[in-house]
């Protein structure tokens, strides 16, 4: 293996969230009952006509825009023959040498097997918009070997394919790509990126070459892969079959494949076809479509930032490490949701009338903790929920006078573990931190003295046990006494003070 290098390049199809099909008005829902989503255009039916889905253009153009690409000011439609039972009109209306977006690259930074941190840009051949096509529904599903059906729901939704040019080197790299990619697409919402429901599908072509050639080698291409790991499983595979192939003396077949889940193998399907093949002709019933100046002008205003420059912002501006930076910016919400709730703690400290250096260092720890919060906790209820932040009841209103109560920057304060049930809290009811604290009593307790005498008591209940063993040198039954304590006073004390005051009396 390690003679050859590995040469990737991708085609990506995403279906776009359109409100309807790229020719037609019908509404799509993945699951809806079979065919409840067509009509006489995306069923094929002669005599019908396609007209064009405006927002469909605009979201092609605004993925090309996301990617730095060229959006070609004419742009045209073609068709691309082939018989199959999926597809209603034995043709698919795709873009054939005039795509709506050319060239361009997407930039990601992935940790390679040597555990380090890479930046990597992988350059784009195009981006055009097509059809999707329907579902065939064989035995596996009904049961019956004696006969298929046809589900044309999907047929019709307009779909976008983004092809790569072939700089990938890895299989680990690919999938970086993909998420990148995957992580554009949802930022600026052109598709919901469901890889389950087949709304992402990511297509492999690979092929080895002696290390150091410039020349490409002999590719085969895995069809539809919905799901990362398998995806990585594949290209692994295919990979090493190639290897022992060309280390036999054999020659590479140039052909289309099918991974199998069940054997973890690639099987081939059919013989690589040409464009030839597909008889590709314009499309005489649409004409060409123009994108002006002002249009795309207008498209990319609206462009939200994107996830590479987020990560950039909250490293430079909030000092947030690598990985956090990637957690926090993974999903747009959650990246706006700490943007959001970053501002309103400025706000705060704007307000407060204290020194300019004092305001920094007050917001830094209230941002870091803000930071550790949102990862350790938050996003851990998310999941959980299996929801995303903007659908949860929890706003940037709520967390932030959460981290001013636990850093103590309001009149009262709550200590970590009571913020923890806090935060649950405002998850389960949406109610704000300083009415839970209030209604449970979990603002924190400020006077020494009662946590003095908390510790006296435990101090008392303990003196056989874990205080004589703490004397005697078992310095490590502390942790338990601290525990005690904050029982004790139900979380409300500072963990710090209570460790700090043990430590005096047990030395004493
Ligand atoms: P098609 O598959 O429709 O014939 P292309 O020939 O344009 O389309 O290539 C499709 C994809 O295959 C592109 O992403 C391209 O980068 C990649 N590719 C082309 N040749 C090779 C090769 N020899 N090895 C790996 N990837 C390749
Ligand atoms: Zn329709
Ligand atoms: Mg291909």
């Amino acid at each position: 293996m390690d003679k050859y290098e590995i040469v990737i390049g991708l085609e990506i199809h995403a279906e776009l969230c359109t409100d309807s099909k790229l020719f037609c008005n019908c509404a799509y829902t993945f699951g809806a009952s079979a065919n409840d989503c067509t009509c006489p255009v995306c069923l094929g039916m002669p005599g019908t006509l396609p007209v064009i889905n405006q927002r469909a253009l605009e979201f092609v153009v605004r993925a090309g825009l996301a990617m730095n690409c060229e959006i070609t000011t004419s742009s045209k439609f073609d068709r691309k023959n082939y018989f199959y039972p999926d597809l209603p009109k034995n043709y698919q209306i795709s873009q054939h040498d005039r795509p709506l977006c050319e060239g361009g690259k997407v930039e990601f930074e992935f940790i390679n097997d040597e555990s380090r941190r890479v930046e990597k840009t992988v350059r784009l051949r195009r981006i055009h918009l097509e059809e999707d096509a329907g579902k065939s529904i064989h035995a596996e599903v009904t049961g019956d070997p004696t006969r298929s059906f046809m589900d044309f729901n999907r047929a019709g939704v307009p779909l976008m394919e983004i092809v790569s040019e072939p700089d990938i080197h890895s299989p680990e790299e690919a999938i970086a790509y993909c998420r990148a990619v995957k992580e554009i697409l949802e930022y600026i919402e052109v598709s919901d990126c469901n890889m389950e429901e087949g709304s992402l599908r990511c297509e492999p072509n690979i092929s080895l070459r002696p290390k150091g050639s410039q020349e490409l080698g002999t590719r085969t291409e895995i069809k539809n892969m919905n799901s990362f790991q398998f995806l990585l499983a594949a290209m692994k595979y295919e990979v090493t079959r190639q290897a022992r192939i060309i280390d036999s003396g054999g020659e590479v077949v140039q052909e289309t494949m099918l991974f199998d889940e069940n054997t973890g193998k690639t099987v081939a399907m059919r013989g690589k076809e040409e464009a030839d093949d597909y008889r590709y002709f314009p499309e005489p019933d649409l004409v060409h479509v123009q994108i002006d100046d002002e249009w795309k002008e207008e498209i990319k205003q609206a462009l939200p930032e994107l996830p590479a420059d987020r990560r950039k912002k909250f490293k430079d501006e909030f000092g947030i490490l690598d990985h956090d930076a990637k957690l926090l910016t993974e999903k747009r919400h959650l990246a706006d949701f700490f943007d959001e709730v970053a501002k309103k703690l400025a706000d705060f400290f704007d307000e407060a009338t204290i020194k300019t250096k004092e305001r920094n260092s007050e917001l830094t720890t209230c941002v870091k903790s803000c930071v550790n919060w949102i990862i350790g906790d938050l996003r851990p209820l998310l999941k959980a929920a299996k929801i995303d932040i903007q659908d949860s009841k929890v706003t940037p209103e709520h967390f932030v006078d959460l981290i001013l109560y636990l850093e103590g920057k309001k009149d009262r304060k709550i200590e970590a573990p009571n913020a923890k049930v806090v935060l649950n809290d405002v998850f389960e009811t949406g109610k704000m931190p300083e009415q839970i604290a209030k209604e449970k009593d979990l603002f924190a307790i400020t006077d020494d003295s009662t946590i003095e005498a908390a510790v006296l008591k435990v101090l008392e209940e303990h003196k056989e046990g874990a205080v004589k063993d703490y004397r005697n040198g078992k310095t490590a039954t502390l942790r338990f006494l601290v525990g005690q304590v904050m029982r004790a006073t139900k979380g409300k004390a500072n963990p710090q003070l209570v460790n700090q005051i043990l430590m005096e009396k047990l030395s004493a």
